[in-house]
Protein backbone atom coordinates (compact mmCIF):
# COMPACT_ATOMS: atom_id res chain seq x y z
CA UNK A 1 0.00 0.00 0.00
CA UNK A 2 1.68 3.92 -1.02
CA UNK A 3 2.42 5.16 1.83
CA UNK A 4 1.02 8.90 2.72
CA UNK A 5 3.99 11.28 4.69
CA UNK A 6 3.65 11.42 8.46
CA UNK A 7 2.36 14.05 10.22
CA UNK A 8 5.65 15.03 11.96
CA UNK A 9 3.82 17.04 14.62
CA UNK A 10 0.38 15.73 14.70
CA UNK A 11 -2.42 17.83 16.16
CA UNK A 12 -3.38 16.21 20.14
CA UNK A 13 -7.13 16.88 20.11
CA UNK A 14 -8.11 14.60 22.79
CA UNK A 15 -6.10 14.55 26.53
CA UNK A 16 -9.26 14.20 28.85
CA UNK A 17 -11.37 11.30 29.93
CA UNK A 18 -14.02 9.98 27.71
CA UNK A 19 -17.78 9.03 29.56
CA UNK A 20 -20.82 8.71 28.33
CA UNK A 21 -19.30 10.23 24.74
CA UNK A 22 -18.04 13.39 26.68
CA UNK A 23 -14.98 14.36 27.85
CA UNK A 24 -14.15 15.71 31.32
CA UNK A 25 -11.37 16.23 33.79
CA UNK A 26 -10.15 13.72 36.12
CA UNK A 27 -12.18 14.20 39.36
CA UNK A 28 -8.94 14.77 41.34
CA UNK A 29 -7.94 17.32 39.05
CA UNK A 30 -4.78 15.32 38.47
CA UNK A 31 -3.06 14.86 35.23
CA UNK A 32 0.06 12.94 34.31
CA UNK A 33 2.48 13.66 31.09
CA UNK A 34 3.02 11.33 28.08
CA UNK A 35 6.83 11.33 26.90
CA UNK A 36 8.22 10.96 23.26
CA UNK A 37 10.38 7.96 23.61
CA UNK A 38 12.86 9.55 20.83
CA UNK A 39 13.32 12.44 22.85
CA UNK A 40 12.47 11.91 26.64
CA UNK A 41 10.58 15.21 26.19
CA UNK A 42 6.61 15.48 27.31
CA UNK A 43 4.40 15.35 24.01
CA UNK A 44 1.44 16.75 26.70
CA UNK A 45 -0.33 16.08 29.92
CA UNK A 46 -3.66 13.81 29.78
CA UNK A 47 -6.23 13.79 32.22
CA UNK A 48 -5.15 11.30 35.10
CA UNK A 49 -8.37 9.03 35.89
CA UNK A 50 -8.46 6.93 39.21
CA UNK A 51 -10.96 5.02 41.15
CA UNK A 52 -13.92 7.93 41.06
CA UNK A 53 -13.60 8.35 37.31
CA UNK A 54 -13.86 4.96 36.90
CA UNK A 55 -16.96 4.49 39.28
CA UNK A 56 -18.18 7.47 36.93
CA UNK A 57 -17.71 4.95 33.87
CA UNK A 58 -18.83 2.39 35.35
CA UNK A 59 -22.61 3.97 36.27
CA UNK A 60 -22.57 5.27 32.52
CA UNK A 61 -21.87 1.67 31.06
CA UNK A 62 -24.27 0.08 33.56
CA UNK A 63 -27.18 3.04 32.38
CA UNK A 64 -26.23 2.14 28.98
CA UNK A 65 -26.45 -1.63 29.51
CA UNK A 66 -29.95 -1.22 30.92
CA UNK A 67 -33.17 -3.35 29.28
CA UNK A 68 -34.32 -1.32 27.07
CA UNK A 69 -31.84 0.88 26.46
CA UNK A 70 -30.71 2.06 23.25
CA UNK A 71 -27.99 -0.65 22.72
CA UNK A 72 -30.09 -3.25 24.79
CA UNK A 73 -32.87 -2.93 21.62
CA UNK A 74 -30.54 -2.11 19.11
CA UNK A 75 -30.61 -4.96 15.89
CA UNK A 76 -27.55 -7.13 16.42
CA UNK A 77 -26.93 -6.53 12.83
CA UNK A 78 -26.79 -2.58 13.45
CA UNK A 79 -23.88 -3.05 15.92
CA UNK A 80 -22.62 -4.40 12.88
CA UNK A 81 -23.10 -1.62 10.95
CA UNK A 82 -21.26 0.43 14.01
CA UNK A 83 -18.55 -1.51 13.45
CA UNK A 84 -17.54 -1.30 9.94
CA UNK A 85 -18.50 2.15 10.64
CA UNK A 86 -15.71 2.71 12.88
CA UNK A 87 -13.69 0.62 10.66
CA UNK A 88 -14.42 3.55 8.01
CA UNK A 89 -13.54 6.24 10.02
CA UNK A 90 -10.04 4.77 11.39
CA UNK A 91 -9.39 4.30 7.71
CA UNK A 92 -10.21 7.52 6.53
CA UNK A 93 -8.23 9.25 9.58
CA UNK A 94 -5.32 6.23 8.91
CA UNK A 95 -2.85 8.12 8.77
CA UNK A 96 -2.86 10.91 11.88
CA UNK A 97 -3.60 7.56 13.76
CA UNK A 98 -0.77 5.73 12.62
CA UNK A 99 1.71 9.19 12.97
CA UNK A 100 -0.27 9.58 16.78
CA UNK A 101 0.96 5.80 17.64
CA UNK A 102 4.61 6.44 15.99
CA UNK A 103 5.06 9.82 18.26
CA UNK A 104 3.57 7.55 21.60
CA UNK A 105 5.43 4.40 21.02
CA UNK A 106 8.62 4.88 18.73
CA UNK A 107 7.40 2.29 16.35
CA UNK A 108 8.28 2.80 12.78
CA UNK A 109 5.57 4.62 10.80
CA UNK A 110 5.41 2.64 7.68
CA UNK A 111 4.45 -0.19 10.66
CA UNK A 112 1.98 2.26 12.43
CA UNK A 113 0.46 2.84 9.03
CA UNK A 114 0.54 -0.07 7.06
CA UNK A 115 1.22 -3.38 9.77
CA UNK A 116 -0.99 -2.18 12.94
CA UNK A 117 -3.58 0.28 11.30
CA UNK A 118 -3.92 -2.28 8.01
CA UNK A 119 -4.87 -5.32 10.96
CA UNK A 120 -6.78 -3.08 13.45
CA UNK A 121 -9.27 -1.99 10.30
CA UNK A 122 -9.24 -6.02 9.86
CA UNK A 123 -10.35 -7.05 13.21
CA UNK A 124 -13.33 -4.37 13.28
CA UNK A 125 -14.67 -5.25 10.28
CA UNK A 126 -14.18 -9.10 11.29
CA UNK A 127 -16.24 -8.85 14.43
CA UNK A 128 -18.44 -6.50 12.51
CA UNK A 129 -19.53 -9.62 10.68
CA UNK A 130 -20.22 -11.77 13.66
CA UNK A 131 -22.76 -9.18 15.27
CA UNK A 132 -25.47 -11.19 13.70
CA UNK A 133 -24.12 -14.82 13.29
CA UNK A 134 -23.15 -15.58 17.29
CA UNK A 135 -26.42 -17.40 18.14
CA UNK A 136 -27.96 -20.05 20.45
CA UNK A 137 -28.92 -23.90 19.43
CA UNK A 138 -32.42 -25.87 19.53
CA UNK A 139 -31.56 -28.71 21.89
CA UNK A 140 -33.16 -32.25 21.94
CA UNK A 141 -33.82 -32.04 26.14
CA UNK A 142 -35.27 -35.39 27.18
CA UNK A 143 -38.89 -34.90 28.16
CA UNK A 144 -41.72 -32.99 27.22
CA UNK A 145 -39.78 -29.64 27.11
CA UNK A 146 -38.66 -27.00 24.50
CA UNK A 147 -35.05 -26.06 24.79
CA UNK A 148 -32.70 -23.55 23.70
CA UNK A 149 -29.82 -21.43 24.59
CA UNK A 150 -29.54 -17.72 23.80
CA UNK A 151 -25.47 -15.92 23.64
CA UNK A 152 -25.54 -12.91 25.42
CA UNK A 153 -23.99 -10.47 26.42
CA UNK A 154 -21.75 -10.36 29.63
CA UNK A 155 -22.91 -6.79 30.90
CA UNK A 156 -19.77 -4.43 31.72
CA UNK A 157 -16.12 -5.27 30.26
CA UNK A 158 -13.40 -3.91 32.19
CA UNK A 159 -10.84 -3.88 29.51
CA UNK A 160 -6.91 -2.70 30.70
CA UNK A 161 -4.58 -2.72 27.42
CA UNK A 162 -0.63 -2.81 27.02
CA UNK A 163 1.46 -0.02 25.23
CA UNK A 164 3.37 -2.33 22.62
CA UNK A 165 0.21 -1.66 19.89
CA UNK A 166 -1.71 0.46 21.66
CA UNK A 167 -4.59 0.42 18.82
CA UNK A 168 -4.52 -3.16 17.98
CA UNK A 169 -5.10 -4.24 21.51
CA UNK A 170 -7.66 -1.72 21.61
CA UNK A 171 -9.41 -3.23 18.51
CA UNK A 172 -9.10 -6.92 20.15
CA UNK A 173 -10.76 -5.85 23.31
CA UNK A 174 -13.61 -3.52 21.82
CA UNK A 175 -14.21 -5.49 17.88
CA UNK A 176 -15.57 -8.63 19.96
CA UNK A 177 -17.36 -7.03 23.36
CA UNK A 178 -19.09 -4.32 20.91
CA UNK A 179 -20.06 -7.15 18.19
CA UNK A 180 -21.60 -9.05 21.09
CA UNK A 181 -23.42 -6.26 22.35
CA UNK A 182 -21.58 -5.51 25.54
CA UNK A 183 -20.76 -2.34 27.43
CA UNK A 184 -16.78 -0.95 28.06
CA UNK A 185 -14.99 0.62 30.16
CA UNK A 186 -11.13 0.97 28.67
CA UNK A 187 -8.09 1.77 30.28
CA UNK A 188 -4.92 2.59 27.72
CA UNK A 189 -1.62 1.80 28.70
CA UNK A 190 -0.29 5.45 30.49
CA UNK A 191 2.46 5.21 28.72
CA UNK A 192 0.72 5.50 25.01
CA UNK A 193 -2.88 7.01 25.82
CA UNK A 194 -3.16 9.14 22.52
CA UNK A 195 -4.68 7.25 20.04
CA UNK A 196 -6.75 5.22 22.24
CA UNK A 197 -8.66 8.57 22.95
CA UNK A 198 -8.87 9.67 20.03
CA UNK A 199 -10.68 6.09 18.87
CA UNK A 200 -12.99 7.18 21.15
CA UNK A 201 -14.01 10.28 19.39
CA UNK A 202 -14.76 8.21 16.54
CA UNK A 203 -16.41 5.86 18.22
CA UNK A 204 -19.29 8.87 19.20
CA UNK A 205 -18.77 10.05 15.66
CA UNK A 206 -19.97 6.20 14.44
CA UNK A 207 -23.05 6.64 16.25
CA UNK A 208 -22.40 4.63 19.31
CA UNK A 209 -24.69 5.28 21.89
CA UNK A 210 -23.30 7.18 25.08
CA UNK A 211 -21.86 4.95 27.49
CA UNK A 212 -21.20 1.74 25.29
CA UNK A 213 -17.32 3.23 25.71
CA UNK A 214 -15.93 4.65 28.33
CA UNK A 215 -11.91 5.72 27.84
CA UNK A 216 -10.51 6.06 31.13
CA UNK A 217 -6.39 7.07 30.56
CA UNK A 218 -4.40 6.64 33.92
CA UNK A 219 -2.45 4.52 35.93
CA UNK A 220 -2.34 0.76 36.75
CA UNK A 221 -2.69 0.62 40.66
CA UNK A 222 -4.87 3.27 40.77
CA UNK A 223 -7.53 3.35 37.63
CA UNK A 224 -7.17 -0.32 36.46
CA UNK A 225 -6.85 -1.53 39.80
CA UNK A 226 -10.76 0.16 40.28
CA UNK A 227 -11.70 -1.72 37.37
CA UNK A 228 -10.70 -5.32 38.36
CA UNK A 229 -11.56 -4.69 41.73
CA UNK A 230 -14.87 -3.26 40.60
CA UNK A 231 -18.19 -4.79 42.14
CA UNK A 232 -20.06 -3.71 39.17
CA UNK A 233 -17.84 -4.64 36.20
CA UNK A 234 -18.97 -8.12 34.42
CA UNK A 235 -15.81 -8.88 33.23
CA UNK A 236 -12.08 -8.15 33.05
CA UNK A 237 -10.14 -8.22 30.06
CA UNK A 238 -5.59 -7.78 30.47
CA UNK A 239 -3.11 -7.62 28.22
CA UNK A 240 0.35 -7.21 30.11
CA UNK A 241 3.01 -8.48 32.35
CA UNK A 242 2.62 -12.20 34.12
CA UNK A 243 3.08 -10.30 37.33
CA UNK A 244 0.22 -7.91 37.07
CA UNK A 245 -2.29 -10.45 35.67
CA UNK A 246 -2.00 -12.65 38.82
CA UNK A 247 -3.07 -9.15 40.78
CA UNK A 248 -6.19 -8.81 38.13
CA UNK A 249 -6.97 -12.63 39.01
CA UNK A 250 -6.76 -12.03 42.75
CA UNK A 251 -8.78 -8.86 42.50
CA UNK A 252 -11.61 -10.85 40.85
CA UNK A 253 -11.29 -13.62 43.25
CA UNK A 254 -11.77 -10.84 45.98
CA UNK A 255 -14.35 -9.10 44.65
CA UNK A 256 -17.25 -10.08 42.50
CA UNK A 257 -15.81 -13.07 40.91
CA UNK A 258 -15.97 -11.20 37.82
CA UNK A 259 -15.03 -13.39 34.80
CA UNK A 260 -11.61 -12.77 34.03
CA UNK A 261 -9.44 -13.19 30.47
CA UNK A 262 -5.69 -12.83 30.17
CA UNK A 263 -2.98 -12.09 27.83
CA UNK A 264 0.51 -12.21 29.21
CA UNK A 265 4.14 -12.91 28.51
CA UNK A 266 6.26 -15.00 27.10
CA UNK A 267 9.69 -16.88 26.15
CA UNK A 268 8.48 -18.60 23.25
CA UNK A 269 11.15 -21.12 21.49
CA UNK A 270 11.64 -20.80 17.70
CA UNK A 271 13.14 -24.23 16.99
CA UNK A 272 15.55 -24.11 13.38
CA UNK A 273 16.29 -27.54 12.06
CA UNK A 274 19.46 -28.43 9.77
CA UNK A 275 17.03 -29.32 6.60
CA UNK A 276 15.34 -25.55 7.15
CA UNK A 277 16.23 -23.07 4.74
CA UNK A 278 19.07 -21.48 6.66
CA UNK A 279 18.84 -17.65 5.07
CA UNK A 280 15.01 -17.45 5.33
CA UNK A 281 15.01 -19.27 8.95
CA UNK A 282 17.99 -16.52 9.94
CA UNK A 283 15.47 -14.02 8.65
CA UNK A 284 12.63 -14.96 9.84
CA UNK A 285 14.30 -15.19 13.72
CA UNK A 286 15.66 -12.12 13.28
CA UNK A 287 12.22 -10.61 12.27
CA UNK A 288 10.21 -13.21 14.98
CA UNK A 289 12.37 -11.17 17.67
CA UNK A 290 13.38 -7.96 16.53
CA UNK A 291 10.01 -6.91 15.38
CA UNK A 292 8.70 -3.90 17.38
CA UNK A 293 11.69 -3.62 18.84
CA UNK A 294 11.43 -6.61 20.72
CA UNK A 295 8.19 -5.34 22.27
CA UNK A 296 6.25 -8.59 21.71
CA UNK A 297 4.52 -11.14 23.87
CA UNK A 298 5.30 -13.67 21.23
CA UNK A 299 8.69 -12.75 20.44
CA UNK A 300 11.18 -15.95 19.48
CA UNK A 301 13.15 -14.97 22.73
CA UNK A 302 14.58 -18.62 22.84
CA UNK A 303 16.01 -19.63 18.91
CA UNK A 304 17.32 -23.12 19.11
CA UNK A 305 19.54 -24.22 15.95
CA UNK A 306 20.26 -27.74 15.71
CA UNK A 307 24.32 -28.29 16.16
CA UNK A 308 25.74 -29.01 12.45
CA UNK A 309 24.38 -25.25 11.56
CA UNK A 310 24.58 -23.19 14.61
CA UNK A 311 28.19 -21.77 13.59
CA UNK A 312 26.52 -21.20 10.76
CA UNK A 313 23.51 -19.48 12.03
CA UNK A 314 24.83 -17.81 14.49
CA UNK A 315 26.88 -15.45 11.86
CA UNK A 316 24.43 -14.86 9.57
CA UNK A 317 22.09 -13.45 12.35
CA UNK A 318 24.83 -11.33 13.88
CA UNK A 319 25.53 -9.39 10.46
CA UNK A 320 21.56 -9.49 9.87
CA UNK A 321 21.49 -7.20 13.53
CA UNK A 322 24.54 -5.56 12.46
CA UNK A 323 22.36 -4.09 9.30
CA UNK A 324 19.48 -3.61 10.90
CA UNK A 325 18.57 0.38 11.08
CA UNK A 326 18.00 1.98 14.36
CA UNK A 327 16.78 6.00 14.36
CA UNK A 328 13.57 8.27 14.14
CA UNK A 329 10.75 5.95 13.49
CA UNK A 330 9.97 8.63 11.66
CA UNK A 331 12.22 8.26 8.57
CA UNK A 332 11.51 6.38 5.81
CA UNK A 333 13.76 3.10 6.11
CA UNK A 334 14.64 2.57 9.91
CA UNK A 335 13.38 -0.64 11.36
CA UNK A 336 14.01 0.34 14.93
CA UNK A 337 13.10 2.96 16.79
CA UNK A 338 13.46 3.43 20.75
CA UNK A 339 11.95 1.29 23.63
CA UNK A 340 8.67 2.41 24.50
CA UNK A 341 9.95 4.45 28.16
CA UNK A 342 12.17 4.58 30.33
CA UNK A 343 11.54 2.15 32.95
CA UNK A 344 11.90 -0.87 29.89
CA UNK A 345 15.14 0.72 28.56
CA UNK A 346 16.50 0.34 32.14
CA UNK A 347 14.96 -3.20 32.36
CA UNK A 348 16.79 -4.49 29.31
CA UNK A 349 20.49 -3.10 30.07
CA UNK A 350 20.16 -4.65 33.17
CA UNK A 351 19.51 -8.41 31.52
CA UNK A 352 21.67 -7.48 28.65
CA UNK A 353 23.92 -7.28 32.11
CA UNK A 354 23.25 -10.60 33.65
CA UNK A 355 23.30 -12.29 30.01
CA UNK A 356 26.87 -10.71 29.98
CA UNK A 357 27.82 -11.61 33.71
CA UNK A 358 26.10 -15.15 33.68
CA UNK A 359 28.55 -16.21 30.84
CA UNK A 360 26.70 -15.88 27.68
CA UNK A 361 28.40 -14.87 24.06
CA UNK A 362 27.67 -11.16 23.32
CA UNK A 363 28.26 -11.02 19.94
CA UNK A 364 26.85 -7.71 19.40
CA UNK A 365 25.29 -4.80 20.63
CA UNK A 366 24.56 -4.75 23.92
CA UNK A 367 24.73 -0.64 24.88
CA UNK A 368 22.30 1.91 24.25
CA UNK A 369 22.26 3.69 20.40
CA UNK A 370 23.14 6.89 20.70
CA UNK A 371 22.99 9.45 23.73
CA UNK A 372 19.21 10.66 23.43
CA UNK A 373 15.91 8.79 23.14
CA UNK A 374 15.42 5.04 24.54
CA UNK A 375 17.30 3.09 21.49
CA UNK A 376 19.37 0.13 22.29
CA UNK A 377 21.31 -1.00 19.86
CA UNK A 378 20.27 -4.56 18.34
CA UNK A 379 22.29 -7.30 20.73
CA UNK A 380 22.58 -11.06 19.68
CA UNK A 381 23.94 -13.29 22.16
CA UNK A 382 25.71 -16.60 21.76
CA UNK A 383 26.13 -19.90 23.84
CA UNK A 384 22.69 -19.16 25.64
CA UNK A 385 22.58 -21.71 28.54
CA UNK A 386 18.91 -23.05 29.75
CA UNK A 387 19.23 -21.99 33.17
CA UNK A 388 20.32 -18.50 32.54
CA UNK A 389 17.98 -15.07 33.26
CA UNK A 390 18.00 -13.79 29.54
CA UNK A 391 16.83 -17.40 28.60
CA UNK A 392 13.78 -17.53 31.17
CA UNK A 393 12.73 -13.93 31.66
CA UNK A 394 10.89 -11.84 29.11
CA UNK A 395 13.32 -9.03 28.00
CA UNK A 396 10.94 -7.76 25.89
CA UNK A 397 13.66 -5.30 23.99
CA UNK A 398 15.78 -6.11 20.59
CA UNK A 399 17.86 -8.66 22.59
CA UNK A 400 18.29 -12.11 20.60
CA UNK A 401 18.73 -15.73 22.64
CA UNK A 402 20.56 -18.00 20.31
CA UNK A 403 21.36 -22.13 21.69
CA UNK A 404 22.22 -25.33 20.63
CA UNK A 405 20.71 -28.46 20.39
CA UNK A 406 21.46 -32.08 19.22
CA UNK A 407 17.92 -33.88 18.69
CA UNK A 408 14.46 -33.41 18.30
CA UNK A 409 13.35 -35.17 21.30
CA UNK A 410 16.01 -32.53 23.13
CA UNK A 411 14.74 -29.56 21.94
CA UNK A 412 11.01 -30.24 22.19
CA UNK A 413 12.01 -31.32 26.45
CA UNK A 414 14.48 -27.70 26.72
CA UNK A 415 11.09 -25.66 24.71
CA UNK A 416 8.82 -26.96 27.19
CA UNK A 417 10.76 -26.34 30.22
CA UNK A 418 9.48 -22.80 31.02
CA UNK A 419 6.48 -21.11 32.81
CA UNK A 420 5.37 -19.34 29.55
CA UNK A 421 3.53 -20.95 26.50
CA UNK A 422 2.32 -18.43 24.39
CA UNK A 423 4.08 -19.22 21.29
CA UNK A 424 6.38 -21.33 19.12
CA UNK A 425 7.91 -21.39 16.05
CA UNK A 426 9.69 -24.81 13.63
CA UNK A 427 11.65 -24.52 10.67
CA UNK A 428 12.33 -27.73 8.85
CA UNK A 429 11.45 -29.20 5.29
CA UNK A 430 10.08 -32.48 7.07
CA UNK A 431 6.35 -32.91 7.40
CA UNK A 432 7.07 -34.93 10.84
CA UNK A 433 9.15 -33.11 12.56
CA UNK A 434 6.94 -30.32 11.66
CA UNK A 435 3.80 -32.04 13.16
CA UNK A 436 5.55 -33.77 16.15
CA UNK A 437 7.05 -30.52 17.46
CA UNK A 438 3.97 -28.58 16.41
CA UNK A 439 1.92 -31.39 18.70
CA UNK A 440 4.47 -31.31 21.23
CA UNK A 441 4.97 -27.86 22.08
CA UNK A 442 2.40 -26.48 25.09
CA UNK A 443 1.68 -22.91 23.59
CA UNK A 444 -1.41 -21.32 21.81
CA UNK A 445 0.00 -20.45 18.76
CA UNK A 446 2.20 -22.33 17.04
CA UNK A 447 3.68 -21.28 13.63
CA UNK A 448 5.60 -23.91 11.43
CA UNK A 449 8.44 -22.25 8.59
CA UNK A 450 6.97 -18.56 9.41
CA UNK A 451 6.69 -16.06 12.18
CA UNK A 452 4.91 -13.44 13.93
CA UNK A 453 1.99 -14.62 11.30
CA UNK A 454 -1.57 -13.15 12.38
CA UNK A 455 -5.17 -12.15 11.57
CA UNK A 456 -8.42 -11.62 13.00
CA UNK A 457 -9.63 -15.02 11.88
CA UNK A 458 -7.07 -17.46 14.14
CA UNK A 459 -7.21 -17.62 17.96
CA UNK A 460 -4.41 -16.24 20.01
CA UNK A 461 -3.78 -17.29 23.72
CA UNK A 462 -1.58 -18.86 26.13
CA UNK A 463 -1.26 -21.89 27.69
CA UNK A 464 0.66 -22.18 31.62
CA UNK A 465 1.28 -18.61 33.00
CA UNK A 466 0.91 -16.77 29.61
CA UNK A 467 -2.89 -16.24 29.89
CA UNK A 468 -6.41 -17.47 30.22
CA UNK A 469 -8.56 -17.90 27.30
CA UNK A 470 -8.60 -17.10 23.51
CA UNK A 471 -9.20 -13.72 21.73
CA UNK A 472 -9.57 -13.35 18.00
CA UNK A 473 -11.30 -15.58 15.72
CA UNK A 474 -14.87 -17.15 16.39
CA UNK A 475 -13.25 -18.33 19.43
CA UNK A 476 -12.84 -14.77 20.99
CA UNK A 477 -16.59 -14.61 20.96
CA UNK A 478 -17.20 -17.28 24.10
CA UNK A 479 -15.08 -14.13 26.55
CA UNK A 480 -18.21 -11.77 25.74
CA UNK A 481 -21.19 -14.62 25.85
CA UNK A 482 -23.01 -15.55 28.37
CA UNK A 483 -24.74 -18.73 27.45
CA UNK A 484 -27.75 -18.63 29.17
CA UNK A 485 -30.25 -22.11 28.88
CA UNK A 486 -34.35 -21.61 28.40
CA UNK A 487 -35.84 -24.71 29.15
CA UNK A 488 -40.42 -24.30 28.83
CA UNK A 489 -42.77 -27.05 29.85
CA UNK A 490 -44.48 -28.35 26.72
CA UNK A 491 -47.95 -30.20 26.69
CA UNK A 492 -46.67 -33.02 24.53
CA UNK A 493 -43.85 -34.30 22.60
CA UNK A 494 -43.30 -35.67 19.00
CA UNK A 495 -39.90 -36.87 17.36
P1 LIG B 1 2.01 -3.92 32.95
O1 LIG B 1 1.47 -5.28 33.02
O2 LIG B 1 2.35 -3.22 34.23
O3 LIG B 1 0.97 -2.94 32.18
C1 LIG B 1 -0.04 -3.35 31.29
C2 LIG B 1 -1.32 -2.62 31.63
O4 LIG B 1 -1.75 -2.98 32.94
C3 LIG B 1 -1.21 -1.09 31.66
O5 LIG B 1 -2.39 -0.52 31.18
C4 LIG B 1 -1.04 -0.80 33.13
O6 LIG B 1 -1.42 0.50 33.50
C5 LIG B 1 -1.96 -1.84 33.75
N1 LIG B 1 -1.68 -2.17 35.15
C6 LIG B 1 -0.49 -2.11 35.80
N2 LIG B 1 -0.65 -2.45 37.09
C7 LIG B 1 -1.95 -2.75 37.27
C8 LIG B 1 -2.72 -3.18 38.38
N3 LIG B 1 -2.19 -3.35 39.58
N4 LIG B 1 -4.04 -3.39 38.19
C9 LIG B 1 -4.61 -3.23 36.98
N5 LIG B 1 -3.93 -2.81 35.91
C10 LIG B 1 -2.62 -2.58 36.03
O7 LIG B 1 3.23 -3.93 32.02
P2 LIG B 1 4.46 -2.89 31.98
O8 LIG B 1 4.92 -2.50 33.37
O9 LIG B 1 4.09 -1.79 31.08
O10 LIG B 1 5.57 -3.80 31.33
C11 LIG B 1 6.25 -4.74 32.16
C12 LIG B 1 6.53 -6.00 31.40
O11 LIG B 1 5.30 -6.61 31.04
C13 LIG B 1 7.25 -5.81 30.08
O12 LIG B 1 8.62 -5.70 30.24
C14 LIG B 1 6.86 -7.05 29.36
O13 LIG B 1 7.70 -8.11 29.76
C15 LIG B 1 5.45 -7.31 29.82
N6 LIG B 1 4.43 -6.82 28.87
C16 LIG B 1 3.75 -7.74 28.17
C17 LIG B 1 2.80 -7.32 27.24
C18 LIG B 1 2.03 -8.31 26.42
O14 LIG B 1 1.57 -7.97 25.34
N7 LIG B 1 1.82 -9.52 26.91
C19 LIG B 1 2.56 -5.97 27.04
C20 LIG B 1 3.24 -5.04 27.82
C21 LIG B 1 4.18 -5.49 28.73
Amino acid sequence: MSLPDPILKPKIQYTQIFINNEWRNSISGKTFATINPCTEEKICDIQEGDKADVDLAVKAASEAFKLGSPWRTMDASQRGVLLNKLADLINRDRHILASLETLDNGKPYNVSYNVDLELVIRCYRYYAGFADKNHGKLIPMDGNAHAYTRHEPVGVCGQIIPWNFPLLMQAWKLGPALSMGNVVVMKPAEQTPLTALYVAALIKEAGFPPGVVNMIPGYGPTAGAAISEHMDVDKVAFTGSTEVGHLIMQAAGKSNLKRVTLELGGKSPNIIFEDADLDYAVEMAHFGLFFNMGQCCCAGSRVFVQESIYDEFVKKSVARAKKRTVGSPFETGVEQGPQVDAEQFKKIQELIQSGKDEGAELLCGGERHGDKGYYIQPTVFGNVKDHMRIATEEIFGPVQQIMKFKTMEEVIERANNTVYGLAAAVFTKDLNTAITVSNSVRAGTVWVNTFNSFSSMTPFGGYKMSGQGRELGEYGLANYTEVKCVIIKTPSKNS
